[in-house]
């Protein structure tokens, strides 16, 4: 962003418009488990969750999700001088309880003093109706994002990945959000085996024909303890160079609807935690990199849907 122009639709700029004011996320453990690791849907978990649920580390499950909110909240303030958070409903599957239990949690977060919205993370195949129907009323009196686990628009890599869905069950979820007017954020993976470079980008294509409100974009990394560590090891995966990863990023949001948000556009892991590739603790210098390869090709968010549409 040197030439202090955004090329994509960041989330954080999306936060200041709608609220006015620097906000975070403060992570929330409610306590839940998954149904691809008790067996309900699956067992062992998809092979790159590191078993604390993909990618909610320095939270406090011992603490009520009140105070987690409380902690969270007094560090980010201090922090980035954030004014208002949104609790996020992060570690495991957010909506794997009867609507009673979720309702009784969502109102803990939203009771919190300037908690201003929520963000729920869960699986496609957790949203029975009533559970829907419960999130539509939230939807409806607060901000409100539903995060969905997508990963890859190929069933063969769902099947690799042991996701315990398939892409239609996704889309199947999609399409009930939308109809009932829930922002949906879908959690898509760049680099997993397999997959050529046109399959990936496919993925953008698929978003916006579903009509996502919102993406979070990772990289392929491995995490201690999880199957794919083992696979890794073994070398029967390897993980993007950055450079490739920073091409493919880009060439992913000049596929994607400039309409979608995009909320994450680089994978997270803290130092303990982190296999491979070491390049995913520059977080910084990655989205950086992404923001100059931007510019150098003089592109941005939907560019490509620009030129098919000329
Ligand atoms: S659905 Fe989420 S919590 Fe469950 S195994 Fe997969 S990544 Fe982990």
């Amino acid at each position: 962003m040197s030439d202090g122009v955004r090329r994509y639709t960041a989330f954080a700029d999306e936060l200041r418009r709608v609220f006015g004011c620097r906000v975070q996320r403060v992570s929330v453990d409610a306590g839940f488990t998954c149904p691809n690791r008790d067996g309900a849907a699956g067992t062992g978990g998809c092979i790159f969750c590191g078993g604390k649920g993909s990618g909610s580390f320095g939270i406090r499950p011992e603490l009520s999700v009140a105070d987690q909110l409380l902690h969270g909240k007094e560090f980010l303030a201090r922090r980035y001088g954030a004014r208002k958070f949104l609790a996020y409903f992060q570690s495991y599957s957010n909506t794997y309880a009867p609507p009673e239990r979720l309702r009784l949690l969502y109102d803990e977060a939203l009771a919190v003093p300037d908690v201003a919205g929520l963000i729920v993370g869960t699986r496609p195949d957790c949203l029975p109706p009533d559970v829907l129907d419960l999130l539509m009323e939230y939807a409806r009196k607060t901000y409100f994002w539903l995060e969905l686990g997508l990963q890859s628009s190929l069933d063969r890599t769902l099947t690799l990945l042991n996701r315990g869905h398939d892409v239609a069950s996704f889309a199947a979820a999609a399409r009930r959000c939308r109809e009932r007017g829930i922002r949906l954020c879908a959690h898509v993976i760049l680099g997993l085996p397999g997959e050529s470079c046109e399959e990936m980008l496919g993925t953008a294509g698929m978003l916006n024909d579903l009509g996502v409100d919102g993406v979070k974009i990772h990289h392929l990394h491995v995490m201690k303890d999880s199957p794919l560590d083992a696979m890794y090891r073994q070398g029967e995966v390897r993980c993007l160079e950055r450079d490739d990863y920073v091409g493919l990023a880009c060439d992913f949001l000049e596929r994607l609807d400039p309409r979608i948000v995009i909320h994450r556009l680089v994978g997270d892991a803290p130092a303990d935690h982190l296999v491979a590739p070491a390049w995913t603790l520059d977080k910084a210098g990655v989205l950086g990199a992404i923001d100059g390869e931007l510019e150098r090709r003089a592109t941005r968010q939907g560019t490509m849907l620009e030129r098919v549409m000329q």
